[in-house]
């Protein structure tokens, strides 16, 4: 068994196919960066709660400080079905000790912060956490959680990696 520290990533960031549309948002620095050190856990909490490829876009609605996420055209709420998923994967990553996570930003899922809520009316009303990354975030708020926005800023590859293994 390999012995190198385990990162969680988003799938869709390591080329997966896993997005609403079909496609993939790779960002190939990440392999480039962090392959030597690291074991990558690919994970896409919309498929792997059982939600399908292509499917309706999502967002966030209902109440700023624990929001639903909702299709945004049929208004099927898929709520219960990540948080059922969530609760189980949680304790597996927790087996795994995963020593960091870099989440996909812009997502009702896996974005950090700065997730538009919306109202019933389809005004936004509120900022916050994706779904899974707020889940995430609570469970383990001492491992260290960034996004690909983060990857340009002036010693974020330095900074990222002295985190990583200091939680290791
Ligand atoms: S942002 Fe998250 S939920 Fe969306 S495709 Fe990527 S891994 Fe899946």
């Amino acid at each position: 068994m390999s012995s190198k520290i385990k990162l969680a990533v988003s799938a869709c960031l390591l080329g997966e196919n896993v997005r609403y549309d079909g496609g993939h948002k790779l960002e190939p620095i990440i392999r480039e960066k962090l392959g030597p050190f690291v074991d990558f856990i690919p994970i896409c909490p919309e498929v792997e709660c059982g939600l399908p490829i292509p499917r309706e876009p999502m967002r966030l609605m209902g109440k700023p400080n624990n929001p639903r996420l909702m299709t945004i055209t049929t208004r099927t709420d898929h709520t219960q079905k990540m948080n059922d998923w969530a609760r189980k994967k949680l304790k597996v990553l927790a087996k795994q000790n995963v020593c960091a996570y870099i989440f996909k930003s812009k997502s009702p899922s896996c974005g950090l912060t700065r997730i538009k809520i919306y109202g019933d009316h389809s005004q936004p009303i509120g900022l916050g956490a994706g779904l899974w990354a707020r889940m995430f975030m609570q469970r383990f708020p001492h491992v260290p959680v960034v996004d690909e926005a983060s990857f340009y800023e002036p010693g974020f590859w330095e900074m990222f990696i002295g985190r990583m293994f200091s939680t290791k």
